[in-house]
């Protein structure tokens, strides 16, 4: 019998990754909002066409690329920002995977434009399905352009499984909405088919929520502050008498990043029993800091998992936390529901 055993061509293999870290057009502006934030940009722009099935485009004014680091940088597992397997038990970057442009070069026709501060000519780089199409000297301002056309051009299947455009654009405002609670001191900007959705001047936490959910929201938040050795919380949970039916403001950083926690919302909607109606669900914006050593990232392409080391005491910490916080501002333990 002869062997039978090759390895996939690099498209092929490209192919195979995005449909892990690729599922909409909102995935693409996950992922290029946070290499703009990992590019240390304090300024970012979003613009969308069709719900992003047409574009998904992200101006950043961060420390761009060199000409070669920009073709490389749509190589799979290519990063600036892990160098050892050390590293990834200690991230200080929202990427490591060098996955993301990689995924998303397969799938799509993207176009790179970016300069340094080093230079006064930028590049632009055009790549459709892994191959690099052009790739030429360009006056650009200092920064990163990325533009993502056609997501799933070359995967109908994919694309017919996409959702309306008013689905997929809600997804988009998710992921926005993440990272732009996450980074408070960044301005931001989205627009959707030439329309400006949002308007994010660089602000702090309040002000950005505020900025975001309106203005009514300012009054609603409970401020929520509290350090202990392994982990320090802050940030805001909703008053109890705003609990809705739907799951709607709530949301979890962990080192300025957001992730979904079962485990931990379950300590903060505990740290409420009593004070909300059974079937509401308190809305919150709580933000933890721990050591960088202490977590672990690496558990699901998306980054939206974590695993602590001390699971326990921190869901103990965080409901301790907000009960205080909700002590404090002498929120009554017994509400009449029947008004
Ligand atoms: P990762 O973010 O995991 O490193 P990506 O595929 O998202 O992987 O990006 C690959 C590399 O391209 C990054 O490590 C970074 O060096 C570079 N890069 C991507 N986006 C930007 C950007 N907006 N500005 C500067 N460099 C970028
Ligand atoms: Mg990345």
């Amino acid at each position: 019998m002869p062997d039978i055993i090759q390895l996939l061509p690099d498209h092929v293999a490209n192919q195979i990754a995005a449909g892990e870290v690729v599922q909409r057009p909102a995935s693409v502006v996950k992922e290029l909002l946070e290499n703009a934030i990992d590019a240390q940009a304090t300024k970012i722009n979003l613009v969308v066409k069709d719900a992003g099935k047409t574009l998904v485009q992200v101006t950043d004014n961060g420390i761009g690329m060199s000409p070669t680091d920009a073709r490389l940088s749509f190589e799979r597992h290519a990063t600036s920002k892990i160098k050892t397997a050390e590293d990834l038990f200690n991230l200080h970057t929202k990427g490591f995977r060098g996955e993301a442009l990689a995924s998303i070069a397969a799938i799509a026709h993207v176009e790179l434009k970016s300069r340094t501060a080093a230079t006064e000519v930028g590049t632009r780089i055009c790549i459709e399905g892994s191959k690099v199409v052009s790739q030429e000297a360009e006056v650009v301002a200092k920064g990163t352009t990325i533009s993502v056309k056609n997501l799933f051009y070359n995967i109908p299947a994919r694309r017919n499984f996409l959702k309306s455009n008013p689905v997929e654009t809600r997804h988009i405002i998710d992921e926005f909405h993440r990272v732009a609670l996450a980074h408070p001191q960044v301005a931001f900007t989205m627009t959707h088919n030439g329309s400006d959705v949002f308007n994010l001047p660089e602000s702090n936490i309040r002000q950005r929520i505020v900025n975001i959910f309106g203005n009514k929201t300012n009054e609603k938040l409970v401020p929520v502050s509290e350090e202990t050795e392994i982990v320090k919380v802050s940030g805001f949970v909703l008053k109890p008498e705003y609990a809705r039916k739907s799951r709607g403001e709530q949301f979890f950083f962990v080192n300025d990043r957001f992730i979904k926690s079962p485990y931990l919302h379950h300590a903060v909607s505990s740290a409420f029993e009593g004070l909300v109606k059974e079937g509401t669900h308190p809305g919150y914006f709580l933000f933890l800091e721990v050591e960088p050593t202490s977590i672990d990232i690496n558990i699901h392409p998306t980054k939206t998992e974590i695993k602590f080391d001390d699971e326990h005491a921190i869901y103990a910490m965080l409901r301790a936390t907000v009960k205080h916080s909700l002590g404090q501002f002498s929120i009554a333990p017994v509400l009449d529901f029947n008004k």
